[in-house]
């Protein structure tokens, strides 16, 4: 079985924005050379999310805005996490509901989707560099 690794990094200039990372996966997926297997994408960050959804602008308006209603960013004292001096007491909220990671299915050496499917970074709490773990195992 073969094994590969590695780590895409971000520096999202607002708080919060979605970036399709399909093309960076479909890139680590070719270096590894593996046809047949699973591969693994998460967010190493605790404010931020991996999720597969589809690459539409209204969707991902939607998902701000719903995002925003459950959990808004102001006022940062409504967070007791905020207590600790860090603003950032939204950002883990909506990581949770958004996810932490993805697995995908290696078919023929392509990521195995259903229809529209794309993976997403969710970046929550921006302005600064952020990784993305890439692990594929297989053959
Ligand atoms: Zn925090």
């Amino acid at each position: 079985m073969k094994s590969y690794r590695k780590e895409l990094w971000f520096n999202v200039r607002k708080r919060r924005e979605f970036i399709n990372i399909t093309p960076q996966v479909n890139t680590c997926l070719e270096e590894s050379g593996i046809r047949e297997g699973l591969v693994l994408v998460n967010a190493m960050h605790i404010t931020a999310s991996v999720f597969i959804n589809d690459d539409e602008s209204g969707l991902h308006q939607d998902y701000e805005e719903w995002l925003e209603k459950l959990a808004p960013h102001e006022p940062i004292s409504q967070y007791r996490h905020n207590n600790t001096g860090e603003d950032n007491g939204d950002a883990h909220l909506k990581r949770q509901v958004m996810g932490r990671e993805v697995v995908v299915a290696i078919t023929g050496g392509k990521l195995d989707f259903g229809p529209w499917e794309q993976i997403f970074y969710g970046e929550f709490d921006g302005r600064r560099r952020k990784r993305v773990l890439v692990k594929i195992m297989g053959e």
